[in-house]
């Protein structure tokens, strides 16, 4: 029997290559690509990936690894050998390594790498031979030391250390042997760089109890080790979460040649886009340094120089670069960004991976890349990351103000949009600002992987050092941060908690503006403006109409209309709001809160007295038999029943202006009105106000006939409380308890449209009940509810086509959705209360008492009142609307929780067949994206 070939577990890249560019799952991203790159003859230096594949056996095996793997790294290393014609560990030409990780999808600065791996006592020598440059070989060495030692070896920051222990080190030694601890890096000599690694070795081994490893073989065993464990660190788990990365994907682990960016004057290391990721402008982008390695570039030190710079300092790596960039773009056939070394003049490309962008980028790339025939328009429709849209909504600075002010400094512009907000100089604090609904930016000398959770609070980013590709640039942008960096004006004192900008002083909690797109910075709050996009489409701004963001957004969303399924209609209470949705291209009102009118100060006094009233005035009418919703002029009535009657006109009179603006600006687009839904308590003064004033009433004696009058409407107030609002008398069920006020709705509505109809245009009103648990509540209310639509035809003499429908909102409504769908011409989930119900998680409560934990700890992968859960929340959904539709095919279905502007939840819809969204007015164009997304990738 012939013996079971072991795993795959290395691939090999640089010459020959067993990989390719889709084996993301397999090799990671930047594995993946080094393979595609091999492929297309790009200069990549040879190398190797370990897969994902192990790196999970290594999480889930105490740390060690499958049997096969050994061998395969030694052929690994044999073949980098015979093909570079250098030795693991040899004295005279050895072969120095970088290890570094590559998860599916790339999580900058997020996991661990080393560099110069192979460096001991004796192969240092040797490397000085072979360069020619004893100081770039020590310098070399002292660079892995330091790497491996904090990486591998757990050489940490003690509590009492203000500073990294080997940052410590390099100024004592500094200051022994050049006088200046603040003297430059490149001021040491090779000599007193050999005095800089003793100094390490005593240090790793002083605080690790363990000598420094001189074996090249140990020394990768650890490296690779850390590699893999540092997909389980902290900052990674972080990173994950935030970006939903599944944590079985695990990581690769590259082991790669080194070159040498830090070996002269010739050389030199470089991170750079094939496009401005900032902007989209088509021009080559990015950093460099000269005689410098990678992470010096990454690390934000020292600022690099821009690529443009290199056509003079190198014009033939500069040339190299473009050609590059053409055949990446060409191939990949998407922005790039790439990290490519300069080694004695000759360019090697060390990763390449699809660049991430601004939401004002992916917009101005999809939509030139389709006209320079790269990519097709449906392609430029699926790469927008719908959330992302929404930069193109943020406000600027407004024009005016800014003029009037003056900039104090100015760094680099590093993530486009205006940002104002209260300083802070730490993550933690920054974070706990944002939790007491504080606006904060985040100021920080430079930011680190740790600062994430302070980034992902801040508004913005301000960094005094580093360059647009530092870390914190990087991280801002896909988030789609505010960010301006490297502005050296900025001085930060962390122990004091204060800066100094120029002349100006400035202590933590103090306003500060910035912007991201001139890198301009301003003291104190600057007032914002409306972007291009909105001042266009809102406005009306002809100015803002040809601007190139105007005219790819509408692009966009023309090519969307194109494709989407699901209608993408709007949440909107009022013809401003309703205005807006429609310039942002919205098909209709998915959901009119009425209550949300009655809250209007100047109204709610007519609302309450008729709250307040409904109780006596519904036993009246009871009593009496009433069929009828008009009572005023009954001479027996009690005054509690006039009030309620008066009071209700006077509502009925306003909504009807209400409903009439907004369905004349809406047209024949269907516009869902919801009844009354709110519990009734939310229109009246909290009891225990009242009862405060009732004792301060009596304590100053006052009279008779006042305190009376207080103590009746404490009562009624009392009278309307409940233990539970929530799930208390509210939805459909004050409409059956009150029937008057749905009446009156109902009469405002079909009056008002019958009006407009009279006056010839076509309107669609369209009736929802809200709350519904059971049909034979739609079956009575539609039978009151529809002799009032007839009885206001009548007397008006038109027709109003309008629709009768529910909100599926809770648990018993979806599982008896094919009886009710007997009584309802539409549904719309609700799925704010049904996610409240099924989870029994209170909506208003959850997020600040322990949901936010939930979701940062994992016990739920997402919030799920942000983003829809599909196994509870979402199976309900499914039930009701298969049995909706099996029992009414032509049902019109939709939703109007909050999850109708979310993407994952769109995409969600539109598996199930929905046939609109609804979502607020300026999550519009992300739910039309979202939506035509769903409709290009899914196979419904
Ligand atoms: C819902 O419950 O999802 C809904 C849209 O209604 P409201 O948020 O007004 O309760
Ligand atoms: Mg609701």
């Amino acid at each position: 029997m012939a013996a079971k070939k072991a795993t795959k577990y290395v691939y090999h890249f640089g010459n020959k290559t067993d990989g390719n560019g889709k084996m993301k799952a397999l090799l990671g991203g930047k594995g993946a690509n080094l393979a595609e790159m091999t492929r297309i003859a790009l200069p990549v230096p040879p190398g190797y990936t370990i897969t994902t594949e192990v790196c999970t056996y290594y999480n889930d095996h105490k740390k060690s690894y499958p049997k096969a793997l050994q061998k395969q790294t030694e052929d690994g290393i044999k073949r980098m050998e015979k093909q570079l014609g250098k030795k693991f560990g040899d004295k005279k030409n050895p072969l120095l390594l970088s290890v570094r990780s590559g998860a599916r999808e790339s999580m900058p600065g997020m996991m661990d790498t080393i560099l110069n791996l192979g460096l001991n006592d004796e192969t240092v020598e040797a490397l000085a031979e072979s360069s020619g440059n004893a100081r770039f070989a020590w310098d070399s060495y002292r660079r892995f030391i330091q790497m491996y030692g904090d990486v591998v070896m757990g050489v940490q920051k003690l509590p009492t250390e203000d500073e990294e222990p080997f940052e410590i080190v390099i100024e004592q030694v500094k200051r022994k042997l050049l006088g200046n601890a603040h003297a430059d890096d490149t001021d040491l000599s090779a000599e007193d760089l050999q005095v800089l690694v003793a100094e390490f070795k005593k240090l790793v081994k002083s605080r690790t109890g363990k000598a420094f490893p001189n074996n090249p073989w140990d020394q990768l065993r650890g490296s690779v080790g850390a590699v893999f464990s540092s997909w389980m660190n902290d900052r990674a788990i972080v990173y994950r979460r935030k970006y939903n990365i599944p944590v079985e994907w695990g990581t690769a682990v590259n082991v790669q040649s080194m070159v040498f960016g830090n070996s002269g004057d010739n050389s030199g290391s470089g991170v750079a886009f094939t496009r401005d990721p900032a902007t989209g402008e088509n021009v080559f982008w990015g950093e460099f340094m000269m005689n410098a390695q990678g992470e010096d570039v990454v690390a934000g030190v020292r600022t690099p120089d821009p690529v443009a710079k290199l056509k003079k300092v190198l014009p033939s790596a500069h040339k190299e670069l473009l050609r590059i960039c053409r055949v990446l773009e060409k191939h990949f056939r998407d922005v790039q960004d790439f990290e490519f070394t300069i080694e004695e003049e000759k360019v090697f490309m060390l990763q390449t991976r699809n660049g991430k962008r601004t939401g004002l980028a992916a917009v101005r790339i999809a939509c030139e890349m389709v006209k320079e025939k790269l990519i097709t328009w449906k392609d430029a429709v699926t790469r927008i990351p719908a959330d992302d849209l929404d930069q193109l909504l943020a406000p600027v600075f407004d024009r005016a103000a800014v003029r009037k002010m003056s900039a104090i400094t100015k760094g680099l512009p590093a993530g486009p949009g205006a940002a104002t907000g209260r300083v802070y100089f730490n993550a933690e604090r920054a974070e706990a600002a944002k939790a007491k609904g504080e606006e904060v930016l985040l100021v920080r000398l430079e930011t680190s992987p740790e600062d994430l959770r302070g980034m992902i609070a801040a508004n913005g980013i301000l960094t005094a050092r580093g360059g647009v590709s530092s870390h914190a640039a990087l991280v801002a942008r896909q988030m789609g941060k505010i960010c301006v960096c490297g502005a050296a004006g900025v001085q930060i004192n962390y122990a004091k908690r204060t800066m100094k900008i120029g002349k100006t002083n400035f202590k933590e909690g103090d306003f500060l503006s910035i912007d991201g797109t001139s890198g301009e910075i301003f003291p104190g709050e600057v007032k914002t403006a409306p972007s291009e996009v909105v001042q266009g489409l809102l406005e009306n701004k002809t100015a803002a109409k040809r601007s190139r963001t105007y005219r790819n957004f509408t692009q966009i969303m023309n090519w969307c209309a194109k494709v989407s399924k699901m209608q993408v209609r709007t949440n909107a209470d009022t013809p401003e709001q309703v205005e807006n949705a429609i310039a942002f291209g919205a098909a209709g009102i998915g959901l009119c809160r009425t209550e949300h009118m009655f809250l209007d100060p100047i109204r709610l006094p007519s609302v309450r007295q008729m709250l307040l009233n409904a109780e006596a005035a519904e036993a009246w009418r009871r009593e009496n038999n009433d069929r009828v919703f008009r009572a005023e002029n009954e001479s027996d009535a009690s005054q509690a029943v006039k009030d309620f009657y008066e009071a209700l006109d006077q509502v009925r009179d306003l909504q009807t202006g209400d409903f009439s603006r907004i369905l004349q600006v809406m047209g024949p687009r269907p516009v869902i009105i919801r009844l009354l839904d709110a519990p009734l308590h939310e229109f009246l003064p909290p009891y225990e106000t009242l009862l405060i004033e009732l004792m301060e009433l009596r304590h100053v004696g006052a009279a008779l006939e006042e305190l009376e009058k207080k103590e009746t409407f404490l009562h009624l107030v009392d009278s309307l409380r409940e233990s539970n609002p929530m799930l208390g008398h509210r939805g459909c069920r004050l409409g059956l308890s009150f029937p008057a006020i749905y009446r009156m709705q109902v009469e405002a509505i079909i009056t008002a449209g019958a009006l407009l109809v009279k006056e010839g245009l076509d309107v669609s009103p369209e009736i929802m009940i809200p709350l519904t648990v059971d049909v034979e509540e739609m079956h009575r209310l539609r039978e009151d509810l529809s002799l009032v639509a007839s009885h206001v035809q009548e007397r008006l003499g038109v027709k109003v086509h309008y629709k009768f429908g529910t909100m599926i909102e809770t648990p018993r409504a979806a599982l008896t959705a094919g009886e009710i769908a007997k009584e309802s011409e539409f549904f719309s989930f609700g799925t704010n209360d049904l996610t409240q119900m099924v989870f029994g998680f209170s909506r208003d409560d959850a997020e600040g008492k322990f949901l936010r934990r939930y979701v940062d700890e994992g016990v739920l992968p997402d919030d799920p009142f942000a983003s829809i859960d599909p196994q509870g929340v979402g199976a309900l959904v499914k039930i009701g609307v298969g049995a909706g539709r099996r029992e009414r095919p032509n049902l019109e279905i939709g939703i109007c929780g909050e999850h109708g502007g979310d993407p994952a939840s769109v995409a969600f819809c539109h598996e199930v067949g929905l046939d609109y969204v609804s979502c607020s007015p300026f999550r519009v164009p992300v739910a039309r994206l979202a939506a035509a997304q769903a409709a290009l990738t899914s196979n419904n």
